[in-house]
């Protein structure tokens, strides 16, 4: 039996079920939040999250993996009380994201200070994955930090090292926000690959926002995984293409190497409510109710559906 760590404690990773890789429960940024915003109430957001996941969880979801770190808001006692009501398990993260510069809480530490420093980051993420989350019973699973498209910054460039020694450490697993626009795969490719990481244990997330089967492919060759998981944020990349680069990289092979999920929140407070209505599919229901019925008229096997919902997901945590 392999375990994986989850919100309510180890899991057999044969039970996770089928899993959403990548939706958060909240989005914040609680500095600003409370300086400018009466929007966040605690109570009513937390029941609201109870409901949504029940909703998720009674549509036949079992497991979300939640890449929700320090720059995101992250409040793992919150999620632990959420864990304790809901019907699937939350698999949360450790890490740092950011897309330019470290966090000032670590400007100054470490090799912030005098290049060639341990970094003081590995040693946190480290005791998240070990023994469990500052104030919680709660382990995190996998580790997560992001790369847009302003590229490979010293901040970035830091944080993924320090994921990489974290990683090479414990066995946890990587997630990488990417932009595949800009093709920054090939750069966690680069990083990665001089820290020693086997890129079988590295989602690429958002993948999915690129229509480019040739880069995606030879990603996929490499041995990552790839993050087709903002499904229903259609602004940036209408549905239609969404599904159809998914059955493009089935009919490829590659089935086995991605995973799927919405990037949905219940509450993420980045977004004016004025313009929240303008993404409707941007849900946690979105992939079991149109995605997956929309790739099986096209051609994706019932079989290859189970991989990236379930035989991937559970590969990646070690099973
Ligand atoms: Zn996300």
């Amino acid at each position: 039996m392999t375990t994986v760590q989850s919100a309510r404690g180890p899991l057999d990773t044969a039970d996770l079920g089928r899993v959403l890789m990548h939706e958060h429960v909240f989005v914040l940024t609680p500095d600003s939040q409370r300086q400018w915003s009466d929007e966040w109430d605690e109570e009513e957001q937390v029941a609201n999250a109870i409901v949504k996941l029940n909703e998720l969880a009674a549509q036949g979801i079992s497991t979300i993996a939640d890449p929700t770190v320090d720059g995101l808001g992250r409040d793992v006692a919150r999620i632990a009380r959420i864990q304790a009501e809901v019907d699937l398990n939350i698999i949360v993260a450790t890490g740092v994201y950011t897309y330019c510069d470290v966090p000032n809480f670590f400007a100054f530490r470490g090799p912030g200070i005098i290049p060639g420093l341990d970094d003081p980051m590995v040693d946190f993420f480290v005791r998240d994955l070990e023994e469990g989350v500052r104030g919680t019973a709660v382990r995190a699973a996998f580790l997560k930090c992001a790369i847009d498209h302003h590229g490979l910054t010293p901040g970035v460039e830091r944080v993924l090292r320090a994921e990489a020694a974290a990683h090479l450490r414990t066995g946890a697993p990587i997630m990488v926000h990417t932009h595949p626009g800009t093709q920054t795969g090939l750069e966690v490719m680069r990083v990665l690959g001089e820290e020693g990481v086997a890129f079988e244990r590295v989602i690429l997330a958002h993948s999915g926002d690129s229509t480019d089967a040739e880069h995606l492919g030879s990603l996929a060759e490499a041995g990552f995984l790839l993050g087709m998981d903002r499904f229903g944020i259609d602004a940036t990349l209408d549905f239609e293409s969404r599904v159809a680069i998914v059955v493009e990289l089935c009919r490829r092979g590659f089935s086995g190497q991605m995973v799927l999920a919405q990037d949905a929140a219940c509450y993420i407070d980045w977004i004016d409510p004025m313009f929240k209505g303008a993404l409707p599919n941007w849900n946690y229901l979105h992939v079991l109710g149109d995605v997956v019925p929309a790739l099986l008229e096209r051609g994706v096997t019932e079989s290859q559906v189970d991989e990236m919902l379930v035989g991937n997901p559970r590969r990646y945590f070690g099973g």
